[in-house]
């Protein structure tokens, strides 16, 4: 198993630790070409207008595309904007999946919390005990497309994590916490 982290900017340090206590081999991408021969790819979380014009800079914006239409990948927090369709500002996006988001959702005072969610796709994974999210200046899905599955919201029904075939993505960040779960979840994505 092979997973790539986009390493442009953000925490993508923290997701390959996690990956490879899970067994995998990890690529950093900065390059197109870092992509090849990887079974999946993680877009950190960081901020993700950033992320989008390094993206644009080194060439990356069509690849990743491409690579989506083929393999998984999982975004998480500014990641999870980036995979989306629309964040409703003016910004690179893949538009890989069917979902709108609202960027910095929780507003500036509570811009960052933790929760535990309850999300049954885990059960895959061993337990669907309640999973502890980290969010920090978190996005909100607002909503998703026909073929778009949600596997968590918030007690009032907001949407947080959700799931398109093999793309995935998260409001929060499983890399700073060490329930591996989603990491497992994902590496099984990619398979
Ligand atoms: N606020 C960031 C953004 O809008 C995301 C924050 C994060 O990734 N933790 O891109």
């Amino acid at each position: 198993m092979k997973i790539g982290v986009l390493a442009l900017q953000g925490d993508f340090a923290e997701h390959q630790v996690m990956l490879e206590k899970l067994g995998s081999e990890v690529v950093q991408v900065r390059l197109p070409s870092h992509l090849q021969g990887l079974n999946g790819l993680i877009i950190p979380g960081g901020e993700s207008t950033t992320i989008g014009k390094l993206a644009t800079e080194f060439g990356l914006i069509e690849p990743l595309r491409q690579f989506g239409l083929e393999h998984a990948i999982w975004g998480t927090c500014a990641g999870a904007i980036f995979l989306s369709k629309d964040a409703r500002r003016n910004q690179p996006l893949l538009r890989l999946m069917d979902i709108v988001v609202e960027r910095n959702a929780f507003g500036r005072q509570v811009d960052s919390f933790e929760v535990s969610l309850n999300v049954p796709a885990l059960a895959k994974e061993g337990t669907n005990a309640p999973y502890h999210a980290v969010f920090i200046r978190a996005p909100l899905i607002e909503s998703v497309g026909k073929g778009v599955e949600v596997l968590a919201s918030l007690e009032d029904g907001r949407i947080v994590a959700a799931q398109q075939g093999r793309l995935l993505a998260t409001s929060f960040h499983p890399e700073l916490t060490d329930d591996d779960r989603f990491h497992r979840y994902f590496m099984e994505l990619s398979r």
